[in-house]
């Protein structure tokens, strides 16, 4: 099963993205997160990525796409995965098809979260990240057993730079202008299943698995 998370910044991906995961066995497969370990690690690909981020852009097709067909074609993947903010451009969405065409695939579910943006700026301001295992909690709505502290690691939790309002602002602008084109990409391909984001964090996975199958 091969699915892609659709949505705004801010709109439950992620959260969603790692209960398929448990549910179906499939990796859960993220690009935000992918950067974000290589600026860790002080790679020369996270330095790059860095400055797109932290200025709420889109990093690159050319430093995005090669690696994201390098982590599909890993052995895990060959029983499906669900992408987690990728595709986020037309240029990106075409390049997924091809490669996937090449092996007679192709994107079986792209699920758009739905959250409106006046929801997003409140939930970002709440968010916080795990530094080490990357879990993401919300202090109001998803808050971990004790406050400041990861639940699955123990380690520090942290409101990401890029989470900040005035950077959340300009996201949802890229996002505007960039990511949501792909809503009627994957809707003519006659894959786009769409989900109500404002429910609670259970309520929008069982309409996911109403979608997929248990
Ligand atoms: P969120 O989950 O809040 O939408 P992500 O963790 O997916 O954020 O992404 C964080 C940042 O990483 C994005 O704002 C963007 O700069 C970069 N990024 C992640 N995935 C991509 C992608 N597919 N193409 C371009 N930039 C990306
Ligand atoms: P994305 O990957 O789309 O950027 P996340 O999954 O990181 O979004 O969720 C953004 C924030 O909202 C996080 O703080 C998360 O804990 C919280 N969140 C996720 N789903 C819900 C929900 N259904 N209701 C309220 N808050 C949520
Ligand atoms: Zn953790």
């Amino acid at each position: 099963m091969k699915i892609i998370m659709l949505g705004a910044p801010g709109a439950g991906k992620g959260t969603q993205a790692k209960m398929i995961a448990a549910k179906y066995n499939i990796p859960h497969i993220s690009t935000g997160d992918i950067f974000r370990a290589n600026i860790k690690n002080g790679t020369e690909l996270g330095k790059k990525a860095k400055t797109y981020m932290d200025a709420g852009q889109l990093v690159p097709d050319s430093l995005t796409v090669d690696l994201l067909m390098d982590r599909i074609s890993k052995e895990d993947c060959a029983g499906g995965y669900v992408l987690d903010g990728f595709p986020r451009t037309i240029p990106q969405a075409e390049c997924l098809e091809e490669a996937l065409k090449s092996r007679n695939e192709a994107v079986d579910y792209a699920i758009n979260v739905e959250v409106p943006d006046s929801n997003i700026v409140k939930r970002m301001g709440g968010r916080r990240a795990c530094v080490t295992c990357g879990a993401t909690y919300h202090i109001v709505h998803i808050p971990p057993k004790t406050e400041g502290i990861c639940d699955k690691c123990g380690s520090e939790l942290i409101l990401r730079d890029d989470d900040k309002p005035e950077t959340v602002e300009k996201r949802l602008k890229v996002y505007h202008d960039q990511t949501k084109p792909l809503i009627d990409f994957y809707s003519e391909k006659g894959v786009l299943k769409e989900v109500d984001g404002t429910q609670d964090m259970k309520a929008v996975f069982e309409d996911i698995v109403k979608i997929l199958g248990a």
